[in-house]
C-alpha cells in the first residue's frame, strides 16, 4: 500500500510552524510497513487543495489528511474532500453529543458553527477525538483510502494511535503480519554505512531496510512481511546477522534507546560505578546520565574540571603533565580518568578533555578530543578523536563518544 500525507494549513507554508505530523504519521506508518511516497503540504484554499487530491489519487492508494477539521471559516478540508468524491457531508449523532458534552461541561456557550465539526462525509467511519471536538474519518472510495485528522498535534496522535492504526490493520491482507525493529549506530556516517551494506539495500525485498541519520547517529529500520510473525522475526533475525557480521561493532541497541539509557543498564547489571571529570564536555555528560531515574544507583559524581588550576590542585594532574603535553592531551586524560575514580570511589572514571573552538588551544587543532576511560583491573584507555563541526556539535559528540566507549569497554 502506498501512501500521500496531505497537510492542511496556511500556516504551514508561511513557515509558522513545522509540518510534524507528516513526520509523526510517517514514521507510523513506516513501523505498519506502508510506504509513503509524498509529503504535500498545500493552504487553506480550496481549489489548490481540490487539485492536491486529483494529484493523489493519481499516485497512492492511502490518502492522509492532518488539519482543517475545525470550526472556523478556513477549515475546508472535509467538504472539499466531500466535493471531490461527490459525497455529501452528513451530522454524525455520536459527534455532535460529544461537542454539546464538551460545552456543557467547560460551561461555554456553544455558538452555531461549532456544529460544524459533527458534520462527517457520507460512509466515513468516525474515528472519536479523546482530546478535542473535531472527530476523524476513514473511509473507501474507489479502491483507496482516505483518512483525515485533526491538526493539533495531540488530538491527532492519540486518535491516530487508537483508532487509526485499527483501521489500517483491518485493511491489510488478515493473514499478513507485519514486524519491525530498529538497530542503532553510532560513531559511523550514514553513507559509510550505507557502502558497507550497499548490496543488502540494493537487493531488498522483505525485509526492506530504512536508513535514517540525525545528531550523529544512524538507525536502520527493518520491515518484513509474512503470513506468520514467527516467520516474519526469522526474516529479521536473519538479515540482521548478516548487517552486524558487518558493522557490528558500531552497534549499540534497538528500538527508542539511547547510548545513556544502554550504560546505564549495564552498569546497573553489573553492579558498577562511574565517575567522572569534564573539561571540555562542561557537565554534559553528568547531566546526561542524571536525567535518567535511578543513576545515583550508578553515579557517584563528577568534577568539572575548567581550568588547569583545577585539574591541577583538585584532581592532582601532575604539573610536568600540563605543561608538557598540556591539558589536551592523552596523558591528562589519563590523569584525569584515574585520579577521579580514586577520588570519587567508583569503579570506572571517565574523563573529556579537548578544544571545542571556535580557537585553537595549546596548538591544538578544534575538535581535538581525549576521552580517558580507568576501569578497575585494567590499564587505562584514551581514546583521541578529531571531530568536525561548531562547538555545540564538538562538544555534544564527545559526550555521545563517551558513553559509546563505554559500551565497548563494558561488553567485555
Ligand atoms: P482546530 O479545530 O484546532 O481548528 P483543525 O483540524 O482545523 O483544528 P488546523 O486549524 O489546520 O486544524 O490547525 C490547528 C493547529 O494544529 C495549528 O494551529 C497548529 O498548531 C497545529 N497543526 C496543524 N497542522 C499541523 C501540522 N501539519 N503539523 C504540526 N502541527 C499542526
Ligand atoms: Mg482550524
Amino acid at each position: 500500500m502506498d501512501a500521500e500525507i496531505i497537510a492542511v494549513g496556511s500556516e504551514l507554508l508561511l513557515g509558522q510552524i513545522a509540518n510534524t505530523n507528516a513526520q509523526f504519521l510517517s514514521q507510523e506508518l513506516a513501523g505498519l510497513g506502508v510506504n509513503v511516497y509524498y509529503h504535500t503540504v498545500v493552504g487553506d484554499n480550496r481549489e489548490r487543495l481540490s487539485d492536491a487530491i486529483a494529484h493523489a489519487q493519481e499516485r497512492a492508494d492511502l490518502i492522509i489528511f492532518s488539519g482543517g477539521l475545525g470550526p472556523t471559516k478556513d477549515d475546508l478540508t472535509k467538504e472539499t474532500i466531500a466535493k471531490s468524491l461527490g459525497r455529501e457531508l452528513v451530522y454524525d449523532e455520536k459527534a455532535m453529543e460529544a461537542i454539546e458534552d464538551y460545552f456543557r461541561k467547560t460551561k461555554r456557550v456553544m455558538t452555531e458553527n461549532n456544529k460544524k465539526q459533527a458534520l462527517v462525509i457520507e460512509g466515513s467511519s468516525v474515528l472519536a477525538n479523546d482530546h478535542g471536538m473535531a472527530p476523524g474519518m476513514a473511509l473507501e472510495a474507489e479502491g483507496k483510502k482516505y483518512m483525515l485528522f485533526p491538526g493539533p498535534p495531540r488530538e491527532l496522535k492519540p486518535m491516530f494511535l487508537n483508532y487509526g492504526t485499527t483501521y489500517l490493520q483491518k485493511g491489510f491482507h488478515t493473514r499478513e503480519h507485519i514486524v519491525s525493529r530498529v538497530l542503532r549506530f553510532f560513531g559511523i556516517g550514514e553513507s559509510q554505512l550505507e557502502t558497507k551494506i550497499l548490496d543488502l539495500i540494493d537487493a531488498q525485498t522483505n525485509p526492506t531496510i530504512a536508513p535514517l541519520a540525525g545528531f550523529g547517529e544512524v538507525t536502520l529500520r527493518l520491515t518484513s512481511k509474512s503470513s506468520t510473525s514467527e516467520e516474519a522475526y526469522r526474516l529479521i533475525d536473519s538479515l540482521e546477522t548478516t548487517i552486524l557480521s558487518r558493522v557490528g561493532d558500531y552497534f549499540y541497541g534497538y528500538g527508542d534507546t539511547t547510548l545513556e539509557n544502554e550504560v546505564f543498564k549495564r552498569l546497573l547489571d553489573s553492579g558498577r560505578t562511574i565517575a567522572c571529570a569534564e573539561s571540555l564536555t562542561g557537565g554534559w555528560f553528568s547531566k546526561t546520565l542524571t536525567d535518567l531515574s535511578g543513576s545515583s544507583g550508578v553515579f557517584n559524581g563528577g568534577i568539572v574540571c575548567y581550568t588547569n588550576e583545577v585539574k591541577e590542585n583538585v584532581l592532582k594532574v601532575p604539573d610536568t603533565v600540563l605543561e608538557k603535553d598540556g591539558a589536551v592531551s592523552e596523558a591528562c586524560a589519563k590523569a584525569l580518568a584515574e585520579n577521579v575514580r580514586e577520588l570519587l570511589g567508583a569503579d570506572i572514571g571517565i574523563s573529556f578533555t579537548g578544544v571545542a573552538g571556535p580557537d585553537k588551544s595549546e596548538d591544538k587543532e578544534v575538535g581535538t578530543v581525549y576521552i580517558g576511560i580507568a576501569e578497575d583491573g585494567a590499564p587505562v584507555r584514551v581514546h583521541s578523536l578529531l571531530l568536525a563541526g561548531g562547538r555545540g556539535r564538538i562538544r555534544s559528540q564527545t559526550m555521545k563518544h563517551g558513553f559509546f566507549q563505554l559500551l565497548k569497554a563494558g561488553g567485555r
